[in-house]
């Protein structure tokens, strides 16, 4: 298991629970005599262990979004109130990431694109328009499937272009029954794996209307509602 704390129990391996990992934490302090500053005995918790990782992370350029991922956290604030330093420390310590980061890099990377880059990159976004969505390929690469656009992973579909997906799933339909009537059963194989991506895309697209039909209605925001004392203007507020 990739888990810190655990042992063997029989023949399996089993985690550690948070009361027995703070037992030993516990007893392991105590054979220690190590106090705080009042003189006490240290105390830890296992929480205290994930509080030491990112305010160590975070000061040391770990940019706090990817902290809040290592740590499974659901909203950065929880990760933000983990750490043990404040906010202008971890701006800081950010700006000094990236500056180590800019440092590494060649300076080359770093001058004005020439005409004919620009060009190739604005080339690049035009070309990547095709007949049922947009091509998500990374710039500076070619096509590697052959244009078949309705098999690809690459391909995000555009929800206005629908019928067109439709259609073409329906002419897959027709073209597989006709293969199949004709004996044409080398062509029925790749038939049927384009008619798969296309089914894949329309559920795709299908999925995405359910999602964005379901979304949660915020309302609108109300403002404090300002009254205004009679007794002061000498006539009812409006
Ligand atoms: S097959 Fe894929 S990579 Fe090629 S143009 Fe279509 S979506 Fe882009």
């Amino acid at each position: 298991m990739p888990l810190l704390f655990q042992r063997d129990i029989g023949s399996e391996h089993r985690a550690f629970t948070p009361t027995a990992i703070r037992k030993l934490l516990i007893n392991a302090l105590a054979a220690t005599s190590l106090t705080n500053a009042g003189g006490e005995p240290l105390t830890f918790s296992p929480h205290d262990f994930q509080r030491i990782f990112v305010t160590d992370a975070i000061m040391n350029g770990l940019p706090p979004h990817i902290a809040q991922v290592i740590c499974g956290h659901r909203s950065i604030d929880t990760t933000i109130g983990c750490k043990a330093v404040y906010p202008v420390e971890t701006i800081e310590a950010h700006r000094a990431f990236i500056a180590r980061r800019r440092a590494s890099r060649p300076g080359e990377e770093y001058r004005t694109p020439t005409e004919e880059e620009w060009d190739a990159c604005i080339a690049h976004f035009e070309k990547r328009k095709v007949s049922i969505g947009t091509c998500a390929r990374a710039f500076g690469t070619a096509c590697i499937h052959e244009h078949a656009c309705v098999r690809c992973s690459l391909l995000r579909p555009d929800p206005a272009r629908r019928a067109r997906l439709a259609d073409i799933r329906d002419n897959l339909i027709a073209r597989i029954s006709e293969a199949e009537r004709e004996g044409w059963l080398g062509e029925v194989e790749g038939l049927r794996v384009s008619l798969a991506g296309a089914d894949d895309k329309l559920a795709q697209l299908d999925a995405e209307q359910t999602r964005r039909g379901t979304a949660t209605d915020l309302g609108m925001p109300t403002f404090a509602q300002i009254t205004t004392r009679t007794s002061e203007v000498g006539e009812p507020a409006p």
